[in-house]
């Protein structure tokens, strides 16, 4: 008889369904799960915290398009990973959540058909965190192979096409518009429409090329799905410049609106005045019918993938040659908007962006983090000024390239989605950094993942922009001062956390390259350092003056709303 564990045909089952990657947690009883699962050739990586652990599968997830396995116990394993699960449900990235629960006595090999349907359940329709339990007794249970039945591999999601006359409705909405835009969400990148898409945008609005995912480059948290389309003949995009005023513009004015991808939830405004003109025509494409209409009723609803919806309006515009006018007052408009822009950020920013002074604030720190980036590192970001300004001016020119606090707004994510895309890079070896930029708030969430990194020389940047607190904090002597006048948990700032924390320390404690930097000078050599080291990963605690805020928005009440 060729007898078969309950653990190996979990394994075999994930792996026949292309389930290569899993995070976890051990204990009893899956032990056994993640040393079948490594014996079945899925690469396994032990996280310190199962949220953790659920970010990084769940990344897989959005950056390959089958989801990554996240092993962890029952009881506190599993409600550790439900936040990761939650922002999985909500960033509509496919994970698979597997848990080790007491034993039963019944169960047989047909229990774990469960398997495939997990997988297809995630990925199909909305992608989304699923959830397996397995029985303990399940894991060491023998069976005979000859009574196991092999599901075979469920193919990649079957695509789905817009009703035509919606499409020649869109296109006729399309025609019509004045001031179009095209907002470009993680949808999109998901359905990895971006060639269809670049071809349309190109075809059809060659003169406004650079601009259609401006509103995604808000300083609104949506830049985790944009890629930039370098716009015909204009060197590459310059992020900085457009963002903001830009963006706002757009949003006020568009009178048409390409909704490709993105939900009309608090990151667009809910698609509401005051951001939106009240009579704005939206053009919805998701796959979710159950999304369609949410805040605003779209003038056309076209239901299915993006990515192959794109190709059926590429297909119309080509046929009738149509374009839009290069000439329009929109146009100019934007092109004025966007220099006058670039005037502002180089000359009312200069002073910060060039100064010496020490401490550093947050334009200073992300102007040379910024000079120094590689152009095609996956930028994982994470924390309130932090991610918000570095929205602005941390670049990503090409798609899923990244990975923030995303529709959730949850803080913790980032050392796992770095896990994520780092465990990826090695397997795939494209030589390409991830540089994780973390509030030191963000960053305490999931710290001591650090220690997985180092465990696996996965050499990932971690920059602290270190502000001694949540939103701000206090200098040391502020702090000695308030600690002399009494206890501390009477009258410390609850925002704040201990003045110039020793991150970088955490990360030489495991083996890794920790530095304390204070100035300019200090940040470009260790991150240019860190940068060349394909060993180790690195952390640079960045601090800056704990008082160092954000430039006045016109609309700060949805920026900070989820932070
Ligand atoms: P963003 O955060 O960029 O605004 P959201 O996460 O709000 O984007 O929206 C993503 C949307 O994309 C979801 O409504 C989801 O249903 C949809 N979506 C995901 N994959 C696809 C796909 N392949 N085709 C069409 N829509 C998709
Ligand atoms: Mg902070």
């Amino acid at each position: 008889m060729d007898e078969v564990t309950g653990a190996q045909l979990i394994a075999e089952s994930l792996k026949a369904q292309k389930v290569d990657y899993m995070f976890g947690i051990v204990g009893v009883p899956v032990i056994e799960v993640a040393m079948a699962a490594q014996a079945a050739g899925i690469k396994y990586v032990g996280m310190r915290n199962e949220q953790a652990a659920c970010y990084a599968a769940s990344t897989i997830g959005y950056l390959t398009g089958r989801p990554g396995a996240c092993l962890v116990v029952s009881g506190p394993g599993l409600i550790h990973a439900l936040g990761g699960m939650a922002n999985a449900n909500m960033n509509c990235w496919p994970v698979v959540v597997i848990g080790g629960s007491s034993d039963q006595n019944q169960e047989t090999a047909g229990a774990f058909q469960e398997f495939p349907q997990a997988v297809r359940t995630s990925m199909y329709g909305r992608p989304g965190a699923c959830y397996v339990d397995i029985a303990g007794d399940m894991v060491n249970a023998k069976v005979d192979r000859s009574n196991v039945r092999v599901v075979s591999c469920c193919p990649t999601p079957p695509v789905s096409l817009a009703d035509h006359s919606a499409i020649r409705e869109a296109i006729s909405v399309l025609k019509a518009a004045k001031r179009p835009l095209v907002i470009i969400g993680k949808g999109a990148a998901y359905s990895r429409a971006e060639t269809a898409l670049k071809e349309f945008v190109e075809m059809s609005w060659s003169a406004i090329s650079a601009h259609p995912y401006g509103a995604k480059g808000s300083y609104l948290m949506i830049t985790i799905n944009v890629w930039l389309l370098p716009a015909r003949g204009q060197p590459p995009f310059d992020f900085e410049n457009v963002c903001e005023s830009k963006s706002v513009k757009a949003l006020l004015q568009a009178d048409v609106v390409l909704l490709l991808g993105a939900r009309l939830n608090w990151i667009l405004h809910f698609g509401l005045p005051p951001r939106f003109d009240p009579d704005v025509k939206i053009i919805q494409v998701d796959l979710c019918a159950e999304e369609m209409g949410n805040n605003v009723r779209p003038a056309v609803a076209l239901l299915g993938d993006i990515n192959a919806i794109v190709i059926q309006l590429l297909e119309c515009v080509r046929k009738d040659g149509w374009k839009y006018p290069s000439d329009t007052e929109w146009w100019s408009t934007l092109k004025d908007k966007i220099a006058a822009n670039a005037k502002i950020s180089k000359v009312g920013l200069g002073r910060s962006l060039f100064s010496q002074h020490v401490p550093m604030n947050y334009y200073t720190v992300f102007h040379h983090v910024s000079q120094l980036l590689p152009h095609d590192c996956i930028i994982v970001s994470e924390g309130a000024n932090t991610m918000d300004i570095g929205r602005t001016m941390l670049n990503n020119y090409l798609p899923r390239h990244r990975l923030d606090a995303g529709t959730f707004g949850t803080m913790g994510v980032g050392l796992g989605f770095a896990i994520a895309a780092a465990t990826l890079e090695r397997s795939e070896n494209k030589g390409q950094r991830i540089v994780c930029v973390e509030g030191d708030s963000a960053f305490g969430f999931s710290g001591m993942e650090v220690e997985t990194m180092c465990r696996y020389n996965l050499p990932v940047v971690i920059i602290v922009v270190n502000n001694n607190g949540i939103y701000s904090g206090v200098d040391p002597e502020t702090w000695k001062e308030m600690a002399k006048m009494g206890d501390l948990t009477s009258i410390a700032p609850p925002v704040t956390l201990l003045p110039e924390a020793r991150y970088d320390e955490v990360m030489t404690a495991f083996g890794g390259r920790g530095f304390l930097v204070r100035t300019v000078e200090e940040l470009r050599s260790a991150l240019q350092l860190s940068l060349s080291d394909w060993e180790r990963p690195s952390l640079l605690n960045v601090l800056i003056d704990p008082s160092s805020d954000r430039k006045q928005q016109e609309f700060p009440w949805l920026t900070r709303s989820n932070l």
